[in-house]
């Protein structure tokens, strides 16, 4: 019975907290964020342990703070002349570099300057391995018309599940469209943030006009790799569009080369000496007034150019996060709680029990840590601990209520007789002096019966014990039925019986006792061996106050009046 009730009120907990977390959507997203902040805090501490070596083959032309405010003082107006970007890139094909990237985007013409853009245009006529970004965005047409662009641009993706979810954009930053009939190599570079904000996510292709473009960095880390690029099962089997970032360090983990060291070598200034040769070089802002910042796992402040580093460089040594299974996450979940109310049912110390399953926790904590550190595998945290968490709750509920069971039947078993199921002789002592305390300390009155089965050594000895046992089970079953539920009936001893009267004066007592002694008379009584007889009973009847202020007085004088109802006749109260 009571295990049935637990039963169901472990359902009932679990069916409000199913309901709350897919009602209120906030919930699910509170341990949403929560797990991505766990995520972030293993993610910087591999990080920063020193233990993910980055790629030294990508190097960062950075448009830093000095660089930006050389170009103003040197030529006068920000952005940089595109003939300047045409210059270094020369400058760097002498040495041959693996690629180099633009994390900048030439949009549109400048108009003021024909010359520059024709320059720029001519690199990329020169070069297969110069690459260029764009990205995609849902500005109103009314800003600009989504621009079409060309079939050379976009892939393939073959067997694309109709539940991958994929970003899709309506529209189209332009860049010069004399670069767009130049190079293929154009990618995009949208990101995609949480909800707070911060980057862990990549799109590997996004979707405009019916077809997808690849993003930049798959492009760039093509060019370098033997296979192509299987963009499904890079996704997590084609799940979803996207790739969670593994992070090699904080700001400035990729070597940094101020732009304007590069500009002027490439002008004939200064010389520069750096070999390239090889190398994967990406063009792109980091400076603070250019604002192209980010917050990742393992910075605050982290530049855009070097999320691009970092996802290439994912792409190279093929080390993106890989989420467990949803099957994976609910199974530690339940492995968790299983232990939890284990070490709740086995451990008879609650502070020891609390103790090991923490310990427990921590474990899974660290085991979760160890395997991003050495198996890029993102094992959940939140939603198994809460789980866990939950079961021991639950459990030390569940071991409350049967202990609580436990007692009550110990204390039933020290307090009642076993063969007639009423109180005991030690239980009934003890009311009485309950009761004459009660008494004395609010003045309210109190009687006490004490009952003797007539002549039943005689019965006994004509019907046999088993007879006798059977009739002061049902004479004591009618002394129950028939008196108040604050009445206290006790087995006095032998086949005597007691009852405490709380709140009762002597009269009302008298009368009680009259009542029962007629219906025990009055009732035929079943043998053990099939026969029936009839019993009758004495009661001899005292009250607090006139008869004593102490049990021991008041059970004399009801014991007095007991004995004179025997001489007086038996059946009979007094
Ligand atoms: P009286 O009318 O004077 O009370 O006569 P009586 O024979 O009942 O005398 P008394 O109360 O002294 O006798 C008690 C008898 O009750 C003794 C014993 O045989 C019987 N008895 C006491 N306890 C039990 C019991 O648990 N089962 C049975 N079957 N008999 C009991
Ligand atoms: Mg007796
Ligand atoms: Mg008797």
């Amino acid at each position: 019975m009571l295990k049935k009730f637990l039963y169901i009120m472990w359902a009932c907990v679990f069916v409000v907290i199913l309901f709350l977390g897919i009602k209120n959507g906030s919930f699910l997203s509170f341990i949403e964020a929560m797990e991505n902040r766990t995520f972030d805090i293993r993610q910087n501490l591999i990080a920063n342990s020193g233990h993910r070596k980055h790629n030294d083959n990508i190097v960062i032309i950075a448009i830093d703070d000095a660089s930006y405010e050389y170009i103003l003082d040197n030529y006068g107006e920000w952005p940089l002349r595109r003939d300047m970007y045409a210059k270094m890139v020369d400058f760097l094909e002498k040495q041959n570099p693996k690629s180099i990237a633009f994390d900048l985007m030439f949009v549109k013409s400048m108009k003021s300057n024909d010359f520059a853009d024709k320059e720029l245009i001519k690199i990329f006529q020169k070069y297969d391995n110069v690459y260029t970004a764009m990205n995609l965005d849902d500005q109103p047409e009314d800003l600009r018309i989504p621009p079409s662009l060309p079939e050379k641009l976009s892939v393939k993706i073959q067997d694309i599940k109709d539940t991958t979810e994929i970003l899709e954009y309506s529209n189209c930053r332009n860049i010069l469209p004399e670069i767009i009939d130049a190079t293929s190599n154009i990618g995009m570079i949208n990101v995609s943030r949480s909800d707070d904000g911060v980057l862990r996510e990549m799109p590997l292709f996004l979707k405009y006009q019916g077809k997808y473009y690849p993003q930049l960095a798959l492009l760039v880390a093509q060019n370098s790799l033997e296979k192509p690029i299987d963009y499904l099962a890079l996704s997590n089997n084609g799940n979803s569009d996207s790739v969670i970032i593994n992070w090699y360090g904080g700001a400035g983990t990729f070597e940094n080369i101020p732009m304007y060291k590069l500009l002027k070598a490439a002008v004939g200034k200064e010389n520069f000496d750096y070999d390239f040769k090889d190398k994967i070089i990406y063009f792109g802002a980091t400076a603070a007034s250019l604002f192209d910042i980010k917050t990742v796992p393992s910075d605050r402040v982290y530049p855009g150019v070097e999320v691009q580093a970092t996802y290439v460089n994912n792409l190279l040594d093929n080390s993106f996060i890989v989420k467990c299974p949803l099957w994976l996450n609910i199974l530690a979940g339940i492995l968790l709680a299983v232990i939890s109310a284990l070490c709740v049912f086995t451990i008879s110390s609650m502070l020891l029990a609390l103790g090991a399953s923490v310990t427990v926790y921590v474990i899974y904590v660290v085991f979760s840590y160890l395997l991003m550190y050495s198996a890029n595998v993102w094992l959940s945290i939140v939603s198994p601990l809460a789980f866990a968490l939950l079961a021991f709750i639950g459990a030390v509920i569940i071991k409350y209520l049967i202990k609580s069971r436990d007692f009550d039947t110990q204390y039933k078993l020290a307090t009642t007789d076993g063969l007639t199921e009423l109180y005991n002789h030690r239980y009934f002592q003890e009311q009485m002096q309950n009761q004459v305390s009660h008494c004395n300390r609010y003045g309210v009155p109190m009687s006490l019966i004490i009952i003797d089965i007539d002549f039943f050594k005689k019965f006994n000895d004509s019907f046999g014990h088993q007879s006798g046992d059977a009739v002061l089970r049902q004479v004591a079953f009618v002394l129950k039925k028939n008196v108040r539920s604050a009445d206290i009936v006790c087995r006095y001893g032998g086949e005597e019986m007691s009852i405490i009267l709380p709140n009762t004066k002597y009269e009302e007592a008298v009368k009680i006792a009259e009542k029962l002694c007629n219906m025990v008379a009055a009732k035929t009584y079943k043998l053990s061996n099939g026969r029936e007889s009839n019993v009758t009973i004495s009661l001899g009847v005292a009250s607090f106050g006139d008869d004593g202020t102490t049990p021991a007085q008041i059970i004399e004088n009801a014991d007095k009046r007991l004995y004179n109802a025997k001489n007086n006749g038996r059946n009979r109260v007094n």
